[in-house]
């Protein structure tokens, strides 16, 4: 392996936090911001518009393509509502953001999220899916859930990962 920087995946069900957390942990470290969302649209790597759902129908096999060459430099921060899909050999560090299903509710109904797709991610979010998800994808050791009600925790949270990052680069100096 020689990635000289780290890439890290932070996942969680949509409202948790993912690409606030990526944005400021992008302008903090100069790692790269990699929005799967962005290049599904930009880079069309997707079967089309889901109705109900009213969202992208990922062609995933596509979305990797777009991205194995950044992922392969390193450097990344790969935000997504999956993780289990990202080959493990890509990835560094795993964080899982969690969120109280109150503080979720209220914001997927200011982004104005259809009935069932707000309440199958809250459902989503108590029974752990995306924790779990990335338990059974990557090494325990490299999984991390992070709490990520309010602006402290984001604080918290960024501390954190730039800890890890300083860490990373110390255990891999060439
Ligand atoms: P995601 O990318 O996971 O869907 P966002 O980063 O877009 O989530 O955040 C959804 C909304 O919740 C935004 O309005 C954001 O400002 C707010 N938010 C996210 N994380 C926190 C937090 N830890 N504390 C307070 N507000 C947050
Ligand atoms: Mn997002």
């Amino acid at each position: 392996m020689s990635r000289t920087l780290p890439n890290i995946i932070i996942t969680g069900t949509p409202g948790v936090g993912k690409t606030s957390h990526c944005e400021l942990l992008a302008e903090r470290t100069g790692l790269r911001h990699v929005s799967i969302n962005q290049i599904v649209k930009d880079r069309e790597c997707h079967e089309g518009w889901d109705k109900e759902y009213e969202s992208w129908i990922v062609d995933e096999d596509k979305m990797l393509d777009a991205i194995e060459d950044d992922a392969k430099k390193g450097g990344c921060i790969l935000d997504w509502h999956a993780c289990d899909l990202f080959p493990k050999s890509w990835i560094d560090l795993v964080v899982v953001l969690r969120v109280g299903s109150a503080t979720l509710y209220d914001r997927l109904k200011l982004r104005n999220y259809p009935e069932i797709k707000l309440q199958e991610n809250i459902d989503s979010e108590i029974m752990d899916v995306l924790y779990q998800e990335a338990l059974e994808s990557y090494d325990a050791e490299i999984v991390v859930d992070l709490q990520s009600n309010t602006s402290e925790d984001m604080d918290a949270n960024l501390d954190r990962i730039e800890a890890w990052l300083k860490q990373w680069k110390e255990n891999n100096a060439q």
